[in-house]
């Protein structure tokens, strides 16, 4: 049995809006309501058949799909009813949404068909950068060469030859998108899809531009001079906008997406903003105390090294670290971890000396014994 049409079943006309749709269904509601109406077939089939039509044509996006597509939009599409959904009669009070979905795969089909349509956005472009330590401390400039795709210059990316204009689509009217029946669990759907005969630009070309062959695209490699950001860490990424592949349908290029690799250093160590160094004494000058140059990224540092220093003893240099990456006027510190050499290869003359310093401290590890817990 055919389906009437939804607006007659309202009464109203096919321009009516949302309050007079809205009107035409609480009169005709109140009128048909089983309440009103005990045990009377028809008022209750006339009741859910207003139900139906207020659903669809209630809801904006319903009506728009219904104006579209008519019931064919809500059923198995041909099946004359019996192929629906629940078999047979349509139950709308059932997730409507859900449906639209399993016949276009995306929820707003309108919405979506416009967007895929329209001007899209390049996409991104990855490039590896390696750095050395200097230039992540001290930050600078560099020229790097991409191979890149670049909107064609002689057609403005429009692939049509100049003085020649691209006219719409005819098997799509432009869309880009077209609507093709297909066989599912459900019966037969209308599925859409991106239009064959445009690959859904919606524009035929008719004589391509020469240069690019009708692409609008061109392979040109570009130059461009990256600042290297100051404390910038391994692995950490920059994106530059604008600068990746042109967008589509005149939509705006994607990003450059710069990843750096920062070489290590042969003294410090990068543990966040902070730069670890070991720095080794001499058995004596840990004893004594001693001035001593601290390597930094800029020259050395004095530093007073106290008497009867230990090995692992820790300083800091503050403010002499890596710039934060953020925040290039904050810098971390230098972590010194003091070492001490024990000498080697020792004259006949420094062993004598070094015994007879034993003898006069007794041959004892005075700190460590304590710190190891010997007893004695
Ligand atoms: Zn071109
Ligand atoms: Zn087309």
């Amino acid at each position: 049995m055919a389906k009437k049409d939804y607006y007659e079943v309202l009464g109203v006309a096919k321009d009516a809006d949302a309050s007079e749709l809205k009107k035409a269904y609480r009169k005709l509601a109140v009128k048909y309501h089983p309440d009103n109406n005990p045990n009377n077939k028809e008022a209750e089939d006339k009741f859910k058949e207003l139900s139906e039509a207020y659903d669809v044509l209630g809801d904006e996006k319903k009506r728009s799909t219904y104006d579209q597509f008519g019931h064919a939009a809500f059923e198995g599409g041909g099946g004359g009813g019996t192929g629906g959904f629940g078999g047979g009669g349509f139950n709308f009070t059932g997730d409507v949404g859900d449906i639209f979905e399993s016949i276009f795969g995306g929820g707003d089909i309108f919405g979506g068909g416009r967007r895929r349509n329209g001007p899209q956005k390049g996409s991104n472009v990855g490039y590896n950068m390696q750095i050395t330590f200097e230039e992540a401390f001290f930050g600078g400039t560099k020229d790097v060469t991409l191979p890149m795709i670049d909107n064609c210059p002689d057609c403005d990316g429009t692939g049509a030859k100049k003085g020649t204009f691209s006219e719409n689509c005819r098997k799509c009217g432009g869309t880009g998108r077209e609507r093709v029946q297909v066989q599912s669990l459900f019966g037969a759907m209308v599925q859409e899809t991106e239009c064959s005969a445009c690959r859904g630009s919606g524009k035929i070309i008719k004589e391509p531009c020469p240069t690019c062959a009708g692409k609008g695209k061109v392979k040109r490699s570009k130059t461009l001079q990256i600042n290297i950001p100051r404390g910038i860490d391994n692995g950490q990424k920059m994106a530059i906008g604008g600068k990746g592949y042109p967008g589509e349908r005149g939509g705006p290029y994607g990003d450059l997406i710069i990843t750096f690799y920062v070489s290590p250093h042969e003294s410090f160590i990068r543990k966040g903003s902070n730069l670890h160094i070991n720095f080794p004494l001499s058995f004596v000058q840990a004893a004594l105390g001693d001035e001593v140059e601290i390597p930094t990224m800029e020259g050395k540092e004095k530093y007073s090294v106290k008497a009867g220093t230990q090995a692992g003893t820790v300083a800091y240099l503050r403010g002499k670290g890596m710039p934060d990456v953020n925040n290039s006027k904050r810098l971390g510190d230098i972590v010194v971890t003091f070492g001490v050499s024990v000498p080697v290869k020792l004259t006949e003359r420094q062993k004598q000396l070094l015994m007879e310093f034993d003898n006069e401290t007794g041959g004892e590890p005075k700190t460590h014994g304590k710190k190891w817990g010997f007893k004695k």
